[in-house]
């Protein structure tokens, strides 16, 4: 910047100058001419530095400028040193995006950003091995033209960002990746994505496991209550017990068989129609049944005309599983009521109690497998923790999750919706 001083010496020169010449103007008695011809030599003096410096700006502007002695120097001296902040803020930044992108390449998931036309803008390393980027002669290329599955295409156009989606990765089928997409910034995404398939497999091997075994115990256990039944003409305390042992084991086993055909979608599809009205009566008689002499009032409040695509077993299976926990766990006198209605996103199943109620820190939780409140009074019951996981997971094929609100000595609510697309209503 041009200090006081310099400010004050170009215009005492200038005051100099003038003065000068209007001296030598008036002893040559041709004033006017004088100082006219002197301003336009400081005019062509200027330009000429004018050119000078625009030339120096854009022809060679890493040069450094050659000192002028005038004030023409302070602009010199000005323009190179933004450029030369402007110089080291461009490597900060540069440094900063390649410290940023070898952060990206060592994660152990893939990131792709692309824009709002799924055209790849950049990606790191881990998303060129599962995906099969090239790079950088993909970028720009749609996302869809390169991970050409169906399903993906139109993951990418639901734009659903709780939603990941599973598939073969486009480089090797044996590889399962998962993938999750991030909106963030302006127009801007990131798909996330990872290879799942040694966690697939291992999940695979759990749910095979239990299943076998599950399988392989239902024979002895059989065997086992024929025994036990001939012995029931003659019934003693011990026998007693070990017969009750033995249902209950049963009924684990049975749990646990349909547990795992649940999770491996091995129950037939689940788009036939479901008459819900049918299967709502079918669980009102079992409701009334398991209550027996127990004094609970069980209301069962019915749509008739609202009936849903899915599967029917699986259905049933996850209404009763509500409703018996309703019963089983609310005390005498307790009210239960279970409905199915219309709502703004759907049809709704719901079980409402005044019961005993969960404590806040349980809900998260309870549909954990084998988990349980109180385990001493769920076993005495019947419980075996199975009933909520084998909801949740009929719940997420139908494309639905349990809800559940509760408040300790005043009740529960249980609840799902089943979407529109799966309604058909009379
Ligand atoms: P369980 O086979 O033990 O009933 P669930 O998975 O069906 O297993 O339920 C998990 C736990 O949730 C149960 O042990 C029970 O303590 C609690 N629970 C479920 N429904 C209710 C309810 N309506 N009122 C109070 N507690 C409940």
């Amino acid at each position: 910047m041009l200090n006081q001083h310099q400010l004050r010496t170009m215009v005492s020169k200038l005051a100099v100058t003038y003065g000068v010449l209007t001296i030598v103007g008036m002893w040559l008695e041709q004033l006017t001419l004088v100082l006219f011809v002197a301003t336009l030599a400081i005019l062509i003096v200027n330009i000429k530095e004018f050119i000078a410096l625009l030339n120096w700006i854009w022809s060679s502007p890493h040069k450094r400028y050659v000192s002028r002695s005038n004030h023409w120097d302070q602009i010199y001296y000005g323009v190179e040193k933004i450029q030369r902040a402007n110089r080291v803020r461009r490597r900060q930044l540069i440094d900063s995006v390649g410290e940023f992108r070898q952060g990206a390449d060592a994660l152990p998931d893939g990131v792709t950003v692309y824009n709002q036309r799924h055209e790849i803008i950049w990606c790191n390393r881990q998303a060129r091995l599962l995906l099969g980027f090239k790079w950088p002669t993909d970028q720009g290329q749609r996302l869809d033209n390169l991970i050409r599955h169906p399903q993906f295409a139109s993951y990418l156009a639901l734009e659903d960002f709780d939603e990941v989606l599973l598939l073969p990765s486009p480089i090797n089928d044996e590889m399962l990746i998962e993938n999750r997409i991030i909106e963030y910034g302006s127009d801007q995404y990131l798909l996330v994505t990872r290879d799942i398939t040694r966690i697939h497999q291992l999940e695979q091997m759990r749910r095979e496991f239990v299943a076998n075994v599950s399988h392989e115990l239902k024979t002895p256990l059989t065997v086992l209550q024929g025994y036990l039944e001939l012995l029931s003409d003659e019934p003693s305390p011990a026998i007693l017990a070990m017969e009750q042992q033995a249902k209950r084991m049963q009924a684990l086993v049975e749990q646990l068989l349909s547990l795992s055909k649940i999770e491996s979608g091995a129950v037939a599809s689940n788009t036939s129609p479901v008459n819900m009205v049918a299967q709502l009566e079918m669980l009102k008689e079992d409701a009334i049944n398991l209550i027996g002499q127990r004094k609970l009032t069980i209301n069962f409040e019915v749509d008739p005309h609202l009936d849903i695509t899915g599967n029917d077993t699986q259905i049933f299976s996850a209404c009763s599983n509500l409703v018996f926990n309703a019963i089983r766990y609310c005390p005498e006198g307790s009210t239960i009521t279970a409905s199915w209605k219309a709502v703004a996103r759907g049809a709704e199943f719901s079980v409402v109690d005044n019961g005993i109620g969960i404590a806040p820190h349980h809900l998260s939780r309870l549909t954990e497998r084998f988990y349980r409140i109180e385990s001493s009074r769920s076993s005495k019951d019947g419980g075996s923790g199975l009933g909520l996981s084998i909801v949740k997971h009929v719940l997420a094929n139908h494309q639905s999750n349990l809800q559940i609100e509760s408040e300790v000595n005043q009740g529960s609510r249980f609840s799902f919706i089943i979407n529109d697309e799966r309604v058909i209503s009379a």
